[in-house]
């Protein structure tokens, strides 16, 4: 064992592979049970486009928790993973018709809609039905979260969800079709957010919506305030599961819910991110001209975060105690943002050492791709392995 990693196991397993640590998995949801459980109007749901490994559904759905799509095939594998179709909400901002009506064939709890056109669309397609879809307007609160430009969603210049201004007139046409009902309020503001200030000026903006809906008469069954909390790359042994109690106490302490209003999170990197790590072996050592590359068998093919976001990822060495060197960790795929790290220090390392990428449980996995025709990676859990 190093950390928490079974080295003897992981060493008889063709590299690149997923290792998920189901251990860290439900210690991290029994946190989120308990945390959210103090506020009896909270339902949590899972973001399943974080992590779809059915493995992991499986864990995440036995803890009680709803799941929260993006796609019709979200929709099938968190059925297939056994999350109940009232607990399943499906928010995206071009839903196709076959996926509007797998959600209403299924009877899911919502449908986060994005644009009036697709309102419409979702009404017609209930009406062939005979079915009245439940439907909650994602509102784009413009509100700006402090994390990377490309994962931010709730700035008026994002593509997602119905300008705030537009919400009465939205909430007015609705009422003219027959078949969708209003049921809740949906926003999500981004991704890996850490300060909890960003939440609250949701919450702010919520309440001033809320203030709008009650000139109006309206109070309406649920807000959804979408996912987005953070977790800390920089030290997955140290903080293994994010602050679930400052989250969560943010919203019951900032957000003026109605009496019986319940609030609905979406949360996915924040309950898978840190179980899972990527191992893979070194190839070469390669001493350049400047710096000394470690040159390991898994690429942005296998996990694509820090070509897509300069992403950071703690890289360890599994397999050595030797002191401390310098390397840049690069991927074998034919392009030059294939890097892991750059200039980071790990323990000497030689061809055949293992290494473990931290913190890659979400957006990892999921976002593989057969780019140079390579194998997507499998996914192993510590039961697997006992
Ligand atoms: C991606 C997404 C989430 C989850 O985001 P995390 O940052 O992983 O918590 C929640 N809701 C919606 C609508 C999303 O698109």
């Amino acid at each position: 064992m190093k950390g928490q990693f079974p080295i003897g196991k992981l060493e008889n397993i063709k590299t690149p592979f997923y290792y998920y640590d189901l251990d860290l998995l439900r210690a991290t949801l029994d946190t989120i049970h308990q945390e959210a459980g103090r506020h009896d109007n909270f339902c949590v749901h899972y973001a399943i486009k974080a992590n779809a490994n059915p493995k992991i559904l499986r864990v995440i759905r036995q803890a009680g928790l709803g799941a929260d799509c993006v796609s019709g095939g979200e929709i099938e594998a968190s059925l297939k993973a056994g999350f109940p179709a009232s607990k399943i909400v499906f928010a995206g901002v071009g839903k196709s018709d076959w996926e509007i009506e797998l959600g209403l064939d299924n009877n899911i709890f919502c449908f986060n809609v994005e644009s009036i056109p697709e309102l419409e669309v979702i009404n017609e397609l209930a009406g062939k039905k005979d079915k009245v879809a439940r439907v909650a307007l994602r509102l784009n609160p413009n509100v700006g979260a402090h994390t990377h430009a490309n994962i931010t969603t709730g700035m008026a210049e994002n593509k997602f969800g119905i300008a705030m201004t537009d919400m009465m007139t939205v909430i007015v046409r609705a009422k003219e079709l027959r078949n969708v009902r209003i049921v809740g309020l949906h926003f999500h503001i981004g991704s890996q957010i850490l300060d909890m200030g960003d939440f609250q000026a949701l919450c702010n903006r919520v309440n001033e919506l809320q203030m709008e809906l009650e000139r109006h008469r309206i109070v309406l069954e649920h807000i959804n305030v979408g996912g987005g909390l953070g977790i800390d790359y920089q030290h997955p042994n140290r903080v293994s599961v994010p602050d679930f109690k400052a989250y969560f106490d943010t919203y019951a302490r900032q957000l003026k819910i109605r009496s019986g209003q319940t609030v609905h999170f979406e949360l996915g990197r924040a309950v898978v991110a840190q179980c899972g790590s990527l191992i893979t072996r070194t190839l070469y050592i390669k001493e350049g001209a400047v710096k000394k590359f470690a040159i390991v068998d898994a690429g942005f093919t296998d996990l694509i975060r820090p070509a897509l976001y300069q992403a950071y990822h703690k890289i360890e060495n599994l397999t050595s105690d030797e002191p401390l060197d310098t390397y840049d960790v690069v991927g074998p795929i034919c392009e030059s943002t294939d890097v892991f790290a750059k200039q980071i220090d790990l323990n000497r390392t030689k061809r055949g050492d293992l290494l473990a990428i931290r913190s890659a449980g979400a957006y990892g996995e999921i976002m593989a791709s057969g780019y140079n025709c390579r194998p997507l990676p499998i996914g192993y859990t510590s039961d697997d392995l006992i």
